[in-house]
Order: structure tokens, then sequence, then C-alpha cells
């Protein structure tokens, strides 16, 4: 009897804790089902890039997952029932449900409106391939001096805008923070962040929360207007509502709430990983929505299924923070060194050395979904009997 692991969601953490689970059990012991809503993986990391014209190399999921043992199911989720343990998914044939013995819950995040009036109308986003895809579009048929205005001063807005900026040289670009420009990197890094920012002409309104989005410009708490061609929302992520409609304890966001294993606390067959999952990471605090972390959670959840299931020895391995890598266009960019919950220390990296630091964090970050044991073997364990029945008893007593 096989045990049936489905993974919702094959972004970098889906993808991975999918491929690393395959590497851990033997084959003819487990049916790996990996369902997503895309043929390819996208590099959610380089949307900026997608949005400002570059193109982005395609990875399809045919070619990643061939001969993995990982079974790509191209499908939209629909709904989860995880007291009856099944997944309703719909595909271009119809809707259809899936059993599983363990879920493993990756469906990412998409954009944060905050609710603010206006923004589904007017505002483009960058948190998916559609909405970057939307964003291009409109930016090439932008006139030169017509503004830009990115409203979110965190990594995604800093990103974006000077990303636009570099682009589009005949643009007006500015940004609007609610805080200070970087507020949360080191003295060194704020200072560089603002050096480049006026290399690149761009405008910062710091202090300011935007509380309307119109077709011509944002209305800020202030009272203000500031003129706005096209605006990018970019004021963090929110996941998909499909885990808050289940019987999973989940966070007032819908975040599952997950261990150290990243195991659902409310129920044991369940996992969750990356932006999807609330996790508590060094210093008591919540995991941030990022690769940065969803990588080493995705491993931990793997290997954590893997040895339960084949009781084997549960992995410990720490999930902490080394570094925030942050492009500033093709040509700069920002390291800033953190400590282990994510503090800016002093260190930081910068300039040309910088850009290409981060341009090959995210290449590695998309070998590494390609390759989610680094390319070294693996010993494939054994699915004990016991394990293996375990869900199916539980559905058949139902
Ligand atoms: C522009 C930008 C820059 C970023 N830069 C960085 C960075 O430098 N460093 C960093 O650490 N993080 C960065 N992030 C954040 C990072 O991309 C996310 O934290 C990360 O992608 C989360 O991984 P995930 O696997 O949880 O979700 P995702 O990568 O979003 O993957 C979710 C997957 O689920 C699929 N899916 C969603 N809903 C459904 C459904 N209903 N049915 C089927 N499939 C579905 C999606 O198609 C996707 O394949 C950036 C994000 C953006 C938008």
């Amino acid at each position: 009897m096989q045990h049936r692991i489905i993974v919702l969601g094959a972004g970098y953490t889906g993808a991975i804790a999918a491929g690393r689970i395959a590497k851990r059990l033997r084959r003819e012991d487990v049916a790996i089902t990996l369902v997503n809503a895309e043929p390819d993986f996208v590099e959610r990391v380089r949307m900026h890039q997608l949005a400002t014209g570059q193109d982005l190399k395609p990875r399809p999921f045919s070619e990643m997952f061939a001969g993995t043992g990982v079974e790509l199911r191209l499908a939209t989720v629909t709904g989860i029932d995880v007291d009856r343990k099944t997944v309703a998914v719909i595909d271009a044939n119809g809707a259809e449900e899936l059993a599983y013995d363990t879920l493993v819950y990756a469906l990412g995040s998409g954009w944060n409106d905050q609710g603010v009036p206006g923004t589904a109308e007017h505002a483009y986003e960058i948190a998916s391939r559609p909405g970057a895809l939307r964003l291009r579009e409109r930016l090439a048929r932008l006139d030169a001096g017509q503004t830009v205005v990115v409203v979110g001063g965190g990594l995604t807005g800093v990103e974006a805008a000077t990303e636009i900026a570099e682009a589009r040289p005949d643009l007006e670009v500015a940004l609007v923070a609610r805080g200070g420009l970087g507020d949360w990197l080191s003295p060194q890094g704020r200072e560089h962040l603002r050096k480049v920012f006026g290399k690149l002409g761009i405008t910062v309104y710091e202090h300011e929360a935007v509380t309307g989005v119109e077709a011509d410009r944002v209305a800020t708490a202030d009272g203000n207007a500031i003129p706005a061609a096209v605006t990018v929302w970019t004021t963090g992520f929110a996941v998909h509502p499909i885990a808050k409609a289940t019987t999973l304890e989940v966070t007032s966001t819908g975040q599952i709430v997950v261990d150290g294993t990243m195991r659902s606390v409310s129920h044991p067959d369940v996992y969750a990983v990356g932006d999807a999952a609330m996790a508590m990471g060094p210093g008591d605090k919540p995991l941030r929505m990022s690769c940065a972390s969803g990588t080493l959670a995705a491993w931990q959840a793997a290997d954590a299924i893997a040895a339960r299931l084949s009781d084997g020895k549960l992995p410990n391995a720490p999930i902490r923070y080394f570094n925030q890598c942050i492009s500033l266009g093709r040509k700069e960019g920002l390291i800033q060194y953190v400590t282990a919950d994510d503090r800016a220390v002093r260190a930081i990296l910068t300039g040309r050395l910088a850009a290409v630091y981060k341009e090959l964090v995210c290449k590695g970050a998309a070998w590494g979904v390609a390759n989610p044991t680094f390319g070294l073997p693996t010993r494939r364990r054994r699915v004990t009997r016991e394990q293996a029945v375990a869900g199916s008893v539980v559905k058949a007593l139902a």
C-alpha cells in the first residue's frame, strides 16, 4: 500500500518539499502528487524584473520533476476537507476530489491591498506572474515624463522602484513609505539606499500612509494627492483564503499555525510551509514571508515527514536568517547582514558586487528547487507499514 502525499502549490517551498520527500522515501512506498495551477516554476523573487520587460528563463515542471517520482497535477485547488482528508481541484476536465494520507499546504500568497479604496480598480501588483505581466504591458505604454508611484517601503517596494527607475530613466518614479526609507536596515544600509535612490532620481515620500488610489493619483492620510499615471501596490502579502475555510488552526490572517517541524498544531497529517504557514523562528518571532526562511522550512517539513513515515530521527535544524539580499536595479544591490532573528547588523555589501551576489542567490534559489538535496546521493527509507496504512485506516473508520 502506498502512502499518499499531496503537496499543494509548486512555488519555492512546495516544489522543494515534494522533491525532497521523493528523495527520502522509497518510490514503491509513496505516491507523491504535486498540485499546481501553472505548468512551470515561477521565480517569484524576480517579478519586478518581469514587470520591467526582462524575460525570465522558462522552467517547466515536466523537466524539473522528470524521473523524480513526483507526479505533477496541473489543477487549481478550490478547497480542502481536512477531516475527510480530501482536496477539491478543478482543471480543464472539470472538478475532482483527491484523497491524501499526508498533506503539505504551500499555496503561498498574493498581494495585500489592505482594503484601501481604489486599489482593486487602479493599482498594479507584482506578487504574481499575471500581475507582473499586466504591469509590464502598462509600463511599456507609458510616455516619457509620466509618473509611476510605488506604494510600500518594504523589500518588494524598494526592489520595484529601483528596477523601474533604472529600466525607464525617462519616467518619474516615486516611492511612498509608511515609515522612513529602509528604516529596518543598519545606518550604513540606509545611507546606501538613499544614495542609490538619489542617483536613480526616485522621489521618496516618507511617513505617509496611502488612503486611496485613483486612476491618476494616490491620496494620503495627510490630505496630499500624489500624481500617478501608474500605481504599483507592494504593501505586503496576503495568503489565499483556502486554509481559513477549513477546521485547521489558522491565524487571523489565514496562515496555518505549525510547530517546529512545520506540522499543523491541530491536524497532525497536515504540514504547511512558506508564506502560507505561521511558524515561530529565532527570538520567538514569526518567520517572515520569504524564500529565505521558506526554503529552510520546506527542508524541515520534508525531512520530518520522511522521518515520521519511516520511524527515523526527527530533524531539528534551526531556521534562521543570514542576510537580506536586495536588488537595486541590475547594476546595484544591498546585502544587509542580519542576526539569526533578522535584525540588521553593521555589515553590508553594496555596489556591483552586491548585485552579482543577489543574482547568484536568485539563481541558487531556483537551482535549489530542482535539486532539493543539493544533488547529493540520498538513502531512500522504507515507509513502515503502520505509517503507510494509518491514514487509510482512519479514513475507512470515518
Ligand atoms: C517581487 C518579489 C520579490 C521578492 N524577493 C524576495 C527576496 O529577495 N528574498 C526572499 O526571501 N523573498 C522574496 N520574495 C518573497 C518570496 O517570493 C515568497 O516568500 C516565496 O515565493 C514564498 O514561497 P511559497 O512557496 O510559499 O509561495 P509561492 O512561491 O508563491 O508559490 C505558491 C504556488 O502555489 C500555486 N498556487 C497558488 N494558489 C493555487 C491554487 N488555488 N491552486 C493551485 N496552485 C496554486 C502558485 O501558482 C505557486 O506556484 C519576493 C516576492 C516578490 C513578489
